[in-house]
């Protein structure tokens, strides 16, 4: 069924839906047929200061930051039970504006919604601490820390941004949304569904528009206290540059080139299935894709020819057909970047071994075939560098020191997987691992009480249940002496 897209997406400050200032707007593309699917709002620094503005007043006038996670656990379930009831409806909207198969965008509302329901429930159980001593009572409370920014990427865009919304509004901080602009579609069919929750006006804002403006003048807003950030790892740095003045607080999570680490010992066709499933789902822009294969070369001439064979069958085509393994890329841009590395490849000395092309079926649409690299060597840019489109880089390696070597050879430290049936092997090597997150004969699937981040350029800081909300609340420590402490007389 075909949903409507109203013709401008509007921002969402202090209660109402607004123009820009400017009165300026932006196409947003279907990445499948390159037709323009509506018009949005391109905020600029006025629009960011309303939206800070209606924030800071929600914080310091509205009962949001002073009441308890309590009050503020009901909102959040009842945001969960409109994302079920329009689940449908999400679904589709992110599939037309990411390209990404609507199977799994099915998925990805599912655990948006989820996220929601999850904080609520910790909201509830949000406690203190009490470090009680004879003679003093210490105590300390979380407390919201202000009007926080949150700035997100165009991959998995409601899903991520369901992250950061949940436990910011748990812990009672009002927010300023700046969506990325290839995917403002579900970020603004969200804010309708909020206004439909009836938070406290200014509790939720939301700003479209550009990086370089709109997330920029977040960035640089000093009434906003924190950002937290999902993006390019190049981007993050820009942003705490921006954000070193006024002294913000920042949770940055940045790419990735996480290795997939497959022992001779393991069950291999299960390793080729969680392999392929987390390479080629999401059209390959996943920040935790298993973009770089290290196989051991015991097994090397097993594995790899049945990895091409079957990347080669994956089905690439139109998003909303449900057999469809492989979508468009988000935008014809983005296109060219990964094409870029596909074209290094070869010069670099690799082989692509599958794919590397547009399908010839489809020759409208940002679409690339599921693509394979093979003769890849450590010191190769399309070893180190994020390429996040459907390209996987194949290596060999001989031994566990040498597949540990290579895994922590390049500058990122988001995720990493490991395939062996060596149970000590296998926690030697999560181990020593330069990632946040590790694998083991797993596919990614995640608690949502456990840390989220990465490590060396992958991001800083953790996101997930307590790490959550550490990042959105602030402790403040009280001493009560219960008895008249020794106080040294100065001055007599
Ligand atoms: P991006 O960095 O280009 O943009 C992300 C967001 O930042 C967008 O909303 C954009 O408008 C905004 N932005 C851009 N420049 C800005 C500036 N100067 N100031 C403030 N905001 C600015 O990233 P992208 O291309 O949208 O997303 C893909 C990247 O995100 C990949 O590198 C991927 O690995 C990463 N990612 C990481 C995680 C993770 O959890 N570690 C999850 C998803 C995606």
């Amino acid at each position: 069924m075909n949903h409507v897209v109203s013709p401008l997406l509007q921002h969402f400050i202090g209660g109402t839906w607004q123009d820009s200032v400017s009165g300026d707007t932006f196409a947003d593309v279907n990445p499948a047929t390159g037709a323009v699917i509506t018009h949005v709002a391109a905020g600029d620094a006025r629009d960011v200061a309303r939206a800070v503005a209606a924030a800071a007043e929600a914080f310091h006038e509205g009962p949001w930051a002073r009441r308890g996670g309590a009050y503020r656990a009901p909102f959040l379930e009842r945001i969960a039970q409109l994302m079920r009831a329009h689940a449908e409806e999400l679904s589709w909207l992110e599939t037309l504006d990411t390209g990404i198969p609507i199977r799994q965008t099915r998925g990805q509302i599912a655990r948006a919604a989820e996220n929601f329901r999850f904080f609520a429930a910790r909201a509830r159980e949000m406690t203190g601490a009490t470090y009680p001593v004879p003679g003093f009572l210490n105590y300390s409370l979380r407390q919201p820390v202000g009007v926080a920014g949150l700035i997100t990427p165009w991959n998995t865009p409601l899903m991520l941004e369901s992250w950061k919304l949940a436990p910011c509004l748990a812990a009672g901080d009002p927010l300023v949304l700046k969506p990325a602009e290839w995917s403002p579609l579900t970020a603004d069919r969200l804010a309708h569904l909020i206004a439909e929750a009836e938070l406290p006006v200014g509790v939720f804002n939301l700003v479209h528009g550009y990086g370089e403006t709109a997330g920029a003048s977040l960035v640089a807003h000093p009434g906003v206290r924190l950002i937290s950030f999902t993006g390019e790892t190049s981007t993050g740095r820009t942003i705490m540059q921006n954000g070193a003045n006024t002294l913000k607080r920042f949770s940055m999570e940045l790419g990735g080139k996480s290795p997939v680490l497959v022992f001779d010992d393991a069950d291999l066709e299960r390793a080729l299935d969680a392999a392929l499933f987390g390479m080629f789902t999401l059209n390959g822009e996943r920040c935790t894709a298993g973009s770089r294969l290290l196989v051991q070369d015991t097994v090397a001439d097993r594995l790899v020819p049945e990895l091409v064979r079957r990347v080669g069958r994956i089905r690439v085509g139109d998003p909303f057909d449900e057999t469809t393994d492989l979508g468009p890329l988000i935008h014809p841009e983005h296109w060219e970047r990964v094409m870029s590395y596909v074209a290094l490849a070869p010069q670099e000395g690799a082989r692509v071994a599958v794919g590397g092309r547009r399908p010839p079926h489809l020759p409208a649409g940002s679409y690339l075939e599921a693509t394979v690299l093979t003769g890849v060597t450590p010191g190769m840019r399309v070893a180190r560098e994020e390429i996040f489109g459907p390209v996987l880089a194949v290596m060999t390696f001989t031994d566990e020191a040498e597949a540990v070597a290579l895994a922590n050879e390049v500058d990122y430290g988001l995720a990493a997987y490991v395939w062996t049936s060596d149970v000590t092997r296998a926690h030697r090597v999560a181990e020593a691992l330069e990632a946040g997150m590790v694998w083991v004969n797993s596919p990614n699937v995640r608690d949502l009480r456990t840390p989220f981040g990465g490590s060396k350029m992958s991001g800083m800081g953790r996101e997930g249940g307590e790490w959550s909300f550490d990042f959105y609340t602030e402790w403040k420590s009280v001493q009560v002496a219960l008895n008249p402490a020794d106080i040294p007389r100065l001055g007599l």
